[in-house]
């Protein structure tokens, strides 16, 4: 697809941005992000009409690419620095991993569908995102790029895999919706040496994390 991103794009990522500001996000850096990053690029072509609302949409496989409100959210919970390491598990559509791109950190994704991880990695590429993209069970962090300075989980987790906390560095964050398969708490947990010092952030509701540290079923 030949991608346009001309002003009536630009003016509805605008109005965008206001909602998510009256919904409370207030990190600059974020907003800046939200209001560069084209969604409808991420958009299946019959679905483009609706990239700016702030909604949930099917992305195929039974999957969706989160809704702004909760991208922003959760990129704002992660209190990134320019240059940080970040994992992002559930790479999906691509549209969070452009995001946290764009807010300049070294971003690692990991999608466990072939077909997701496939065109995401395509899309960001071609859209010019400096993002490193792993096909594989995000549920079990990416070893061999650890330590990280935050690790984001984008699927529902029934509880904050073992692996992943592991993988993550002294004082860094990780962000994570835990729950039950309907409705999760947004978790935000501080690794101090040994210790978890855990924040809940409201309800959210998320598609399944797989895998072996995710819901057999
Ligand atoms: N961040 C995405 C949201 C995707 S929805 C976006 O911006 O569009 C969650 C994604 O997590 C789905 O694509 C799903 O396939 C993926 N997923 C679920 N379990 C996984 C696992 N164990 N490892 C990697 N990805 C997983």
């Amino acid at each position: 697809m030949l991608f346009k991103d001309d002003y009536k794009h630009k003016g509805l990522r605008k109005s965008l941005i206001n909602t998510l500001k009256a919904k409370g996000i207030t990190n600059e850096i974020v907003l800046y992000a939200m209001e560069s990053v084209p969604r409808h690029y991420f958009f299946d072509d019959a679905l483009l009409h609706h990239a700016y609302e702030d909604k949930a949409f099917p992305i195929g496989n039974g999957q969706t690419i989160s809704q702004p409100y909760t991208v922003a959210r959760q990129s704002e919970l992660l209190d990134i620095k320019e240059g940080m390491k970040v994992l992002e598990i559930g790479t999906g559509s691509g549209y969070q991993a452009a995001i946290l791109s764009q807010m300049k950190v070294r971003l690692f994704t990991i999608e466990t569908v072939e077909p997701l991880y496939k065109k995401a990695k395509a899309d960001l590429h071609r859209l010019g995102y400096n993002v490193r993209c792993y096909l594989g069970d995000g549920s079990l962090g990416l070893k061999r790029y650890a330590p990280f300075d935050r690790i984001l989980l984008t699927a529902a987790a029934p509880k904050i895999p073992d692996m992943l906390f592991e993988q993550l560095k002294d004082g860094g964050l990780l962000v994570a919706p835990v729950g039950d398969k309907k409705t999760q708490t947004m978790v935000r947990v501080k690794k101090h040496g040994h210790e978890r010092i855990t924040e809940k952030h409201g309800l959210f509701a998320f598609v399944p994390l797989t895998g072996k540290e995710g819901w057999k079923n």
